[in-house]
């Protein structure tokens, strides 16, 4: 089993690694190099979606380098 995932070094959305390029920004931008992700489900409710300008729920990739 593959569940290698990639970041967008943009908005830090985390995807499939067949992206090609970020379904919500449009970036082609993106990395596997990254530390860690979380799941944001309630975006004004999280200090840390705040933190990283997260407004819509999903999974966001942490230290994306
Ligand atoms: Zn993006």
């Amino acid at each position: 089993m593959t569940d290698r995932r990639i970041a967008c070094r943009e908005c830090h959305s985390l995807y499939e690694a067949s992206v090609q390029a970020c379904p919500v920004c449009g970036s082609s931008r993106l990395t596997d190099d990254w530390a860690g992700c979380i799941i944001v489900a309630h975006p004004n409710q999280s200090d840390v979606a705040g933190a990283m300008d997260v407004t819509q729920p999903g999974t966001y990739a942490l230290k994306v380098r």
